[in-house]
């Protein structure tokens, strides 16, 4: 039997229930996830790495203003926007992030490059700027990461030392409830024709965000990881709570030194230990046999996924699978 293929993707966990969109909304939601899928499982299906298919999904999605990352990132309190992202394949354990990056079009691409050509792993703010105009990357005017939405969620909270996670986390020291519960980091895993995983997340992180702030997203092993002898792993929620509980690396641990499948090492790291911390969100994963799981302690996530087993989904409500 030929090696199955899966890409499963997310663009963000929080406070998401039925009724909680409109109808057109959920339209838009649903398009949106589906063209990245698409996106992303074209190239897995034409022989494609993983990597490849990764970066596919996430550009698609960092290039739709309704998703926190790339186009339709947040706004900081001074007003601007700064995207932290990260990639890594399974294969090596090569990885590529950046962190604070501005007027980058897809910051997702620009982690790829860290990975391939700059010799190191994680570059950030004005640094990595230039390096994304050495390799001749696409920029961005500041206009094009307008969104009005977004604007009027940070007007309500930029005279406030509140920062807000672009979900309702309003159960949460020092986050400021979010009436209008927008959501929207992505991220993406694959399991390519070989076997081989890749994970990539990409976001803006949180409303208000001062201090030059990072969150979990571009850090490899927290909200990112792959390797092809445990999963692939992508993660969203408040990032303070997956760093100190370093989400990602802890299920692969669990996997490599437990013996736990991949939906018990994902399910108690989300639904035990880092609910237990009070932390909230969840996460995307898959392994190299193509299998693919969703776990999330929030009451929604936006999630779809699709493998050549005929197995497809786009859901927002409910469980995991
Ligand atoms: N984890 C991201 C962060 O803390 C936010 C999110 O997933 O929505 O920056």
């Amino acid at each position: 039997m030929q090696q199955p293929i899966t890409l499963i993707i997310h663009g963000g966990a929080g406070n998401i229930y039925p009724g909680m969109m409109t109808e057109q909304q959920e339209k838009d939601y649903t398009a949106g996830l589906k063209y990245a899928l698409d996106k992303g499982y074209d190239v897995l299906k034409n022989g494609g790495v993983a990597t490849d298919a990764v970066i596919a999904a996430i550009a698609a999605m960092e290039d739709n203003p309704l998703f926190n990352a790339g186009r339709g990132a947040v706004f900081t309190k001074k007003g601007l926007h700064e995207m932290d992202a990260c990639i890594m394949e399974g294969k090596e354990l090569n990885a590529g992030a950046v962190a604070g990056v501005r007027n980058i079009k897809n910051p997702i691409v620009l982690a790829n490059e860290v990975m391939l050509h700059s010799g190191h792993v994680f570059l950030s703010g004005s640094g990595a700027s230039d390096f994304a105009l050495q390799q001749g990357l696409e920029s961005a005017p500041d206009s094009y990461f307008f969104n009005k939405e977004r604007y009027e969620q940070w007007i309500e909270i930029r005279d406030s030392n509140f920062y807000q996670l672009d979900h309702k986390a309003d159960n949460l020291k020092g986050v400021a409830p979010n009436p209008d519960h927008k959501f929207g980091t992505v991220g993406a895993a694959a399991c390519d024709v070989n076997g081989n995983i890749a994970a990539g997340t990409s976001t803006g992180g949180m409303t208000n965000k001062r201090f030059g702030r990072i969150g979990d997203s571009p850090v490899v092993g927290a909200g990112t990881y792959a390797n092809n002898a445990t999963c692939g792993i992508s993660c969203t929620g408040h990032g303070e709570y997956f760093l100190r509980a370093v989400v990602a690396h802890d299920i692969s641990c669990l996997i490599e030194y437990k013996g736990f499948s991949l939906a018990e090492a994902c399910d108690f790291v989300i639904k035990d230990k880092l609910k237990k911390m009070g932390g909230e969100g969840g996460l995307i994963a898959v392994n190299a046999k193509g299998e693919a799981h969703f776990s999330f302690n929030s009451t929604g996530m936006n999630r779809a996924m699709r493998s050549s087993d005929g197995r497809e989904l786009i859901a927002y409500y409910g469980e995991g699978i």
